[in-house]
């Protein structure tokens, strides 16, 4: 049987996993055998995503299941992307009222990839919805035709990672970086508000792989790119972390892609958002969207 949630469309066979290890195949059904067992549950500031336009200065419950389709051997969340962390059951509406009772405007489907975990999450979203919450994925991006067209309609906020260029996601992710390219590309004509994060990892990030990505989000229409710093981690624990010198290097060269707001993440450095339009610094705490120096407006959702 064939699972169209990610790009791979994984062939599982009577009794088998898919790449992931979130999908199986049991008596003749297609089905995700870790279905609502989470294994990381918290209150996270959303600017953590990280989104710094969407409603910056709320909490947002952040939840998770094992599981994904990538193989990065960077991988910072490496604990929970393969199925060996404890877990608990923890069914939709709980779920909706955990959120609810915490003050929390929305729901992140985070840390691990909700791709790989899609049906619930899109059956906690859609509870989520239909009492006045937000809904915001933050995924490698990696979705299949059919999975994006199901997700759409109910996520209100994205942080989706490009990692590379095509070599690196060949090389160091085991994975592609066209349908990632792809998803960014639907969801920005969609209209959803959508964020992209590249973590810069020094000697391997170069200028012309940042131009390259820089290019390609500013054509989709990306306004917002996070550049983050690399720490040594899983099989990458030998690597010297990126320095902030070499970050501030690579987010000289995106600041010439033509896209209006880039920050430097995991950094001493704290990065203002400026209006394009006239170079005013906006306060994302307190700005209601439009700058008040030339009324130009500022991509995203703000209080
Ligand atoms: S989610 Fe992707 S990797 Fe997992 S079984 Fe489905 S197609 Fe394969």
């Amino acid at each position: 049987m064939t699972c169209d949630f990610c790009y791979r469309r994984c062939d599982i066979a009577e009794g088998g996993y898919g790449i992931c290890r979130s999908r199986a195949v049991k008596d003749g059904k297609l089905l995700s055998p870790h279905y609502s067992e989470l294994c990381s549950a918290a209150l996270d500031p959303v600017e953590k995503k990280p989104l710094y336009h969407f409603h910056p200065g709320t909490k947002t419950l952040s939840i998770a299941e094992e599981g994904c389709n990538f193989f990065c051997s960077f991988c910072q969340n490496y604990e929970i992307s393969r199925h060996h962390k404890e877990h608990v059951c923890i069914d939709e509406d709980t779920i909706v009222d955990i959120a609810l009772n915490e003050g929390a405007p929305s729901i992140s489907y985070t840390y691990s990839e909700p791709i790989v975990w899609q049906d619930y999450m899109l059956s906690v979203a859609a509870k989520a919805k239909g009492k006045g919450l937000m809904n915001i994925m933050v995924s490698n991006g990696s979705f299949s035709d059919e999975s994006i067209k199901r997700i759409l309609p109910f996520i209100d906020a994205y942080n989706i990672d490009l990692k590379g260029d095509e070599r690196f996601y060949n090389g160091i992710v085991k994975a592609s970086a066209i349908p990632v390219r792809k998803g960014i590309e639907k969801i920005s004509n969609y209209g959803s508000h959508l964020e992209v994060t590249t973590m810069i990892i020094e000697g391997i990030h170069n200028e012309g792989m940042i131009r390259e990505i820089g290019r390609f989000l500013s054509d989709a229409g990306v306004k917002v790119w996070h550049l983050t710093r690399f720490f040594p981690s899983y099989m990458m624990d030998d690597r010297k972390e990126t320095s902030e010198a070499y970050l501030t290097r690579m987010y000289e060269v995106a600041r010439q892609c033509n896209i209006p707001y880039i920050y430097r993440g995991n950094s001493i450095s704290h990065d203002d958002t400026i209006c394009p339009n006239c170079g005013t610094k906006i306060d994302r705490y307190v700005t209601n969207g439009v700058c008040n120096h030339c009324n130009a407006v500022i991509y995203g959702e703000f209080i």
